[in-house]
Parts: structure tokens; sequence; C-alpha cells
């Protein structure tokens, strides 16, 4: 049986596919895009895949779901996706800690960050569906992707959407406000299908400018008279970037049951450092599938609403001050992925209510028995950067294992909320940290931690007069046993940085450039 697709406001009724969701994105009505129906698994399946390589597990968690391409696409599209462009073969390595404490590395692919476990595989099937919409008539253009990103998702999506045919990318990136590892990620990218340009301004501004650019009329007119290309959103709600997300917790739970450091009618506690909802929102599909997950430790940084809501059921922003933090992809106000598990836990009507609630008023508050429900399954925390940047050396100095500051805060949140939610009285459930970018891309704040300065302090000589590279060099020499630099992160240095321009951020400024980029690739097409 095909899969077919629902919305968390019930406002769709036209039932698509997985590859129809892929290219729309966003459902009609403003809701999200849910499988009807999840599939399940046993312990046996589950133990049967130990001998499957990663590509092969996500392969079958694909059709089981029922998608409308076949096993044989799939599993070909997959063994692209998390091949050797990852530097572990195991794709997303679960190193332990300690007996009981585990890491989920989410960031051996080519950006060194998690985001990678979905760009590297969302697109290859966004392509594979258009390219088969094409042949068949049922579409009749090219998509052009924008993107505005804080950093690792611009940079991400470049290394996944690069190259790949029928669908073409620019990203914006608010200048100044990226690491030098990020922008020479995004600025050195290769690909006559993509493009990159900062913004002057705050990564709000250029996100606002970019929005106002994606609905322009104008603009959408111009590319339909002159062009072969119409405009396309790629971004965190898409449910083609969701449900990669759903292989590493199974094959996090298939490794650790193989090592026997999960035990039969054992639950495996998680901890996830959480922006928009998505990795999380993951982990709890999982469960719902049948992975033995116990609790899901939501932890946020002091841009905190997600946690107060879990905590409270209110969720509130309305003069909610936004923090700059030095967990950058964690500061968000509107956790967009939130919108699915309310939909999951109290149905269509009531998603359609809060939504609305929370549009105009900029605020809603879940019934009891809803909040009783995401109690059951999520524990929440904040932790303020001086507590994330002390993490970082007191986990160096007991594990002689280097994390960046996202990670310092899922790993906070998890000893705080360990053995709460327990099954065995005796015996605190293992737990599971999930670790979401390499410590080299946030090098500043990571020599901040092991040397402990604030982070809102500047560095002291001789590290504030050294590039980002050099303080990658420098936290080496203090951190040897441990701190090892990808190839893909130190080869950037001194990189050909192709673009090098940058727009104010306005609306106009965003149509203009993205008309330029345009009429450059026609006339080199
Ligand atoms: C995007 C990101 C997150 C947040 O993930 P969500 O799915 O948005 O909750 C956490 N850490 C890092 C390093 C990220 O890039």
């Amino acid at each position: 049986m095909t899969l077919k697709f629902i919305d968390t406001r019930g406002l769709d009724s036209s039932r698509p596919t997985f590859s129809e969701v892929l290219l729309r994105g966003i459902a009609d009505g403003g809701g999200l895009y849910l499988p009807e129906n999840l599939p399940t698994f046993s312990m046996d399946q589950m133990d049967t895949l130990h001998s499957a390589n990663y590509a092969q597990r996500g392969a079958f968690i694909y059709d089981a779901f029922g998608i409308d391409i076949k096993a044989a696409d799939t599993l070909r599209m997959m063994q692209k996706a998390y091949g050797n462009q990852f530097d572990d073969h195991r794709i997303a390595p679960v190193v332990s800690l300690d007996e009981d404490t585990h890491m989920l590395e989410l960031w051996h692919g080519p950006t060194s960050a998690f985001k990678d476990m979905a760009l590297q595989c969302m697109p290859r099937f966004f392509s594979f569906s258009l390219k088969r919409g094409l042949a068949n008539g049922s579409l009749s253009r090219d998509l052009l992707i924008l993107v505005a990103t804080s950093g690792d998702t611009g940079s991400a999506a470049l290394a996944g959407f690069a190259h790949r045919s029928h669908t073409n990318l620019i990203v914006f990136y608010p200048d100044g406000g990226v690491s030098d590892v990020q922008r020479t990620q995004m600025t050195s990218s290769l690909g006559m299908n993509v493009g990159v340009y900062g913004v002057k301004g705050n990564f709000d501004d250029c996100q606002r400018a970019v929005k106002e650019a994606f609905f322009n009329e104008d603009l959408q007119k111009w590319l339909k008279d002159h062009t072969d290309l119409q405009l396309s959103s790629a971004n965190s709600i898409n449910w083609g970037r969701l449900m990669p997300q759903i292989i590493y917790y199974f094959s996090a739970i298939i490794d650790l049951r193989a090592a026997g450091k999960l035990a039969d009618g054992q639950l495996l506690d998680i901890a996830v450092p959480t922006g928009n909802f998505g990795n999380i929102m993951a982990g709890w599909l999982a469960k719902q599938m049948g992975a033995p997950i116990g609790r899901l430790i939501c932890a946020s940084n002091e841009n905190n609403v997600l946690a107060d809501f879990i905590n409270t059921g209110v969720y509130d922003i309305r003069g909610r001050d936004f923090y700059m933090t030095a967990s950058p992809a964690m500061d968000i106000l509107v956790s967009s992925n939130l919108e699915r598990l309310l939909y999951f836990l109290a149905g269509p009507e009531r998603t359609r209510k809060w939504m609305k609630q929370l549009r105009e008023e900029g605020v809603f508050e879940v019934d009891a028995g809803t909040l009783s429900l995401i109690q059951q399954d999520f524990a929440a925390d904040y932790v303020d950067n001086a507590t994330s940047l002390s993490v970082i050396q007191d986990c160096w100095k007991r594990y002689h294992y280097l994390i960046e500051p996202h990670t310092a805060i899922a790993l906070h949140a998890a000893e705080k909320h360990r053995g709460e939610g327990n099954t065995n009285k005796d015996k605190a459930n293992p737990m599971m940290i999930v670790s979401t970018a390499h410590w080299a891309k946030f090098g500043p704040n990571v020599l901040r931690g092991l040397l402990g300065i604030p982070h809102d302090e500047e560095l002291t000589t001789p590290y504030n007069e050294m590039t980002g590279f050099e303080l990658l060099r420098a936290i080496r020499r203090l951190a040897p046993e441990a701190a090892h630099v990808p190839n893909r992160l130190s080869s950037l240095e001194g990189a050909c940085e192709r673009y090098q321009k940058v727009i104010p951020a306005t609306e106009g400024c965003i149509n203009s450039q993205i008309a330029r980029w345009v009429e450059a690739r026609t006339e080199t097409h």
C-alpha cells in the first residue's frame, strides 16, 4: 500500500504521497505533513538489522513506511547519501563515555554537523521526485530553493544540493554573524547550481528579507516569464528533512543492544539539544515505531520558550528577548516541528486553534490532558551560557572527550534528569546524548570553555589575534589527546572564497541578487 499523508491542521484533503510531500513542503492551510500511519518494528526485527550497514537500515525503514519509490531506488539513494563522504563508516557511531552514558555522534558528514544527516539524504529523494514529475508531465519547471541560515543549515544545504539535477540553491547568511569556519564552508562552495551571499544585519534581518522575497509576486512573475524556474523552500518543516532523522535513533539502539549496553526490557533515555524541535521529534517518532526509548530530554539554551512549554503547558513568545548565545543553532523562539507533536497528542482541531493563537496573540496553552501526555514522554530544561561553557571543561577533564556548546547543553540536562523516568527502581535507564556538531565548528567558544573565559568576553592574548583556523590549532595544543580536526575543516584554511558579495538586508536587494544570479546562470548554460 502506498503511504498517503495528512496535515496537522486538517485543512488539506489532497492526501499526497511521499514524493509529492517532499516537493510541496507545506500543506494547504499552513499545516505540516505527517504520514497517515507509522510502521512499527519488533525488537527481533531491530536486532536482525545489526548486520546491515547504515544505508541498509535507512532503506529498510523508508520501505516500511510504504513510500512511493521502489525499494531498489531507495537503497541506491541511501547508499549515496550515507557513503564515503562521511569520515566514519558507521555514519552515526555511538561512543560510550562510561557504562551508562553514550554519545550519538551526528557530525561525521561533509560539514561536520548534524544537519548533514538529513541534508545528505533529502536532496537525493527531492531531485529524484522532481525528475520523475518532470518526466511524467506533472511538473514543468526546475526549482530554485532559497535558504536563510545562521550557519549550519547553509553549509549542509550547499553540500546536499550542489550538483543535484533540476534543483538550484541560493543561501543568504548574516555577514559577521557566522564563524570563519562556517563562512568559508559556504563561500568556497562549488557547483553551478548554487549561490551564496552575505547579508548586512543579524540572522533575523536576513531571514525576514529572504521570506519577503520568497512571497514577492513580482519576483515570482519575473521567474515565470523569463526563466524555467519556480521558487521552493526545502526548510526544516519539510517531512523529507525529518524522516532521515528517525534512522539514527533506530541505528543507535541496534548498536547499543548488540554491544550489550541496552538489555531486553531496558529503555534508553535520550537528551537532545533542541532548536526547531526536528531532531527530538524524530526521536519521539522512533519511540512510537517501537524503539525502546524512555524519556526524551529537551535541552534548550537561554531562548527557553520550549523548555518552559514542556514544563508548564504555556507557549508564550510575548515580550521574549531573543538572546545570542554560544549555541546559535538553538537560538530560536518558534519551534515549528512542535506542531507535529501537538497533532499526534491532541488532533487537528486543537492544533489549528493553538497555532492560530500563537500567530495572533503570541501565546497558547494546552489542556491538562495534553500536557500530561507531553510530560510522560518529555522532560525539559534550559542551560545558560556560562554553564554550557563550563560543561565543555568538565567533560574534557572527566572523559577526555571534547564537545562543543550545543552538545554541552544536552550533556548538562542529561546529568540533571538522569534516572527520573526510570523503568527499574534500582538502576537508572542508560542515557544517550545526541551530539550535534564537531567541536571544531565552534572553536572560539570551545576555547573559552577550556580556558574558563566567559562567553561575552574577548579572548585574551595571544588568542584574540588568531583566525578561526589558528584557534583550532591552539585547542589541539591544549587538548592534544582528543582534539583531532577533520581534514575537510582544516583544509578550508586559505580556500578560495568564491562568493565575496555582501548585500543590504532588504527585500529589494535580495530580489535583484536572485535575478542576477539566475541571469548569470542562464548565460553560462
Ligand atoms: C540545527 C541544530 C540543532 C537544533 O536541532 P533542531 O532539529 O532544530 O531541534 C542543534 N545543534 C546543532 C549543532 C544544530 O545545527
